[in-house]
């Protein structure tokens, strides 16, 4: 027997380390409820668990079975290994600082080996030489190999483990490996001829909508990128890029783990902060007077979803114009998010705000009324999520933008001075 430990890969498709187990013999499937991963708000836990039922389910279909033991894994892994007299066990490469170190005490733990296989990255996270800049990061893209297939029928064994149930405080979108490619099938043929156009919409209409199937591994980017790359044109580059982008994050939080305390530019560190409850509560619960923002938060909140147009205004306007204390606001939107991501949002903040991801200008800010009538035009966004505006003009805002905005640059040109 050979266990197949699933992690941020919640699939049976373009699955490396199960196709590998199983041209060995037998396998069961294993999943972890990890204390360290499930502290988190319900809406993302129940994502998750969600998700995990969806995997149990399509092991059962092909008479399979996946295991679901709850506690820390350095005790389940070998725990399960041991019940099941497994020869090896399985699982695809994790890069983030957490998942190293639980890999490290897993192996220790084991008295069998742990085959640890490729994740399927465009580029792999872990390429020797460490990039900040997106554009030489991404010339290390080789030839996609074709994405494998999803096993047809699994060795039948005996399941164990209850999945808990956990009440979502937003609507959750279809969960499984089946739903995700029911919508990238969808996107693909809907919508990813006109995506370089239309990805910046405020409302997210342009975009896949995949990416809280692509953070749990419900879908694989490899597979997505060359179904994408196989309809070619416009469109499909620039989507394939920011599959690129998903891959860059990892890559930056492999090479850089303290970006998750620090800005990657550490001049950064000595802006201002501005500690104020009130202003930060304003700013998470869409009540600053700014349209734009209100808007998104209030969007965020509601759904867990966001476009990335919004994230990026919204964590502009909490580092520069109100100068919110970045890693406290980057961790309670990350809570919110059904796509949080470690890798991603610190990326995404620290583009955003300017803290030294890629080769983004800290004299860059957005002008937040010109970014909502450029990208909700008609006005239907804003009217959705935050009504009492009649245009993204400000209304007693907690903060002149103007007056916010010269302030930021002042300091700013002062810490590049030094
Ligand atoms: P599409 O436009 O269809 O793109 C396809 C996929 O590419 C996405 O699903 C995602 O996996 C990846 N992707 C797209 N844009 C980016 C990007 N800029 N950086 C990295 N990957 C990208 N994405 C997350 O998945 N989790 C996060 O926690 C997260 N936090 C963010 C925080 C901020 C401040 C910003 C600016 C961006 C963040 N992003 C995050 C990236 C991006 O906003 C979302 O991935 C995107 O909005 C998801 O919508 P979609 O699936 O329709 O994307």
């Amino acid at each position: 027997m050979r266990l197949v430990w699933h992690r941020g890969d919640l699939r049976l498709h373009d699955h490396p380390a199960l196709l590998e187990a199983l041209g060995e013999g037998p396998v069961v499937g294993l999943v972890v409820l990890d204390p360290n991963n499930l502290k988190t708000t319900p809406r993302r836990r129940a994502w998750f668990l969600e998700n995990v039922r969806a995997l149990r389910e399509a092991y059962r279909r092909r008479g399979g079975a996946l295991w679901v033991l709850e506690g820390l894994p350095w005790e389940k892994v070998p725990e399960a290994a041991r019940r099941l007299r497994a020869k090896a066990v399985y699982a695809l490469k994790s890069h983030t600082p957490y998942g190293r170190h639980r890999d490290e005490r897993v192996r220790e733990a084991l008295e069998v080996p742990l085959h640890l296989l490729p994740a399927s990255h465009l580029i792999p996270p872990d390429l020797p030489k460490a990039y900040r800049v997106y554009t030489p990061f991404r010339r290390n893209l080789q030839d996609l190999s074709p994405p494998l297939p999803a096993p047809e029928a699994l060795p039948q064994a005996p399941e164990e483990g209850e999945i808990p149930q956990e009440t979502s405080d937003v609507p959750l979108p279809p969960p499984g490996e089946e739903a995700a490619l029911a919508r990238l099938y969808s996107f693909l043929e809907e919508k990813l001829p006109r995506y370089a156009e239309a990805r910046d919409r405020l409302d997210g209409e342009g975009g896949s909508r995949l990416s809280p199937y692509f953070t749990l591994g419900v879908l694989s980017p490899r597979l997505a990128a060359w179904e994408a790359l196989k309809r070619g044109g416009k469109g499909a580059l620039k989507w394939v890029d920011e599959l690129i982008w998903r891959d860059f994050s990892h890559h930056l939080l492999h090479h850089f783990p303290w970006m998750r305390e620090r800005p990657l530019d550490p001049r950064w560190e000595a802006l201002p902060w501005n500690e104020d409850e009130a202003l930060f509560q304003a700013w998470l619960e869409g009540r600053t007077g700014v349209p734009l923002v209100d808007a998104a938060m209030r969007e965020l909140g509601a759904t867990g979803l966001l476009s990335n147009r919004a994230r990026m205004c919204v964590a502009q306007f909490a580092v520069k114009y109100l100068l919110l204390p970045w890693r406290k606001a980057e961790a309670a939107f990350k809570a919110l998010l059904l796509d949080g991501d470690t890798a991603q949002n610190l990326q995404g903040w620290q583009w955003a705000g300017g803290l030294g991801v890629d080769a983004a200008p800290y004299f860059r800010v957005f002008n937040l009324v010109e970014q909502g009538k450029r990208h909700d035009p008609g006005g239907a966004w804003l009217r959705r999520y935050a009504p009492e505006y009649p245009s993204y003009e400000p209304m007693d805002p907690v903060v002149d933008l103007e007056e916010a905005r010269r302030r930021y640059l002042a300091l700013a040109e002062d810490l590049v001075k030094r």
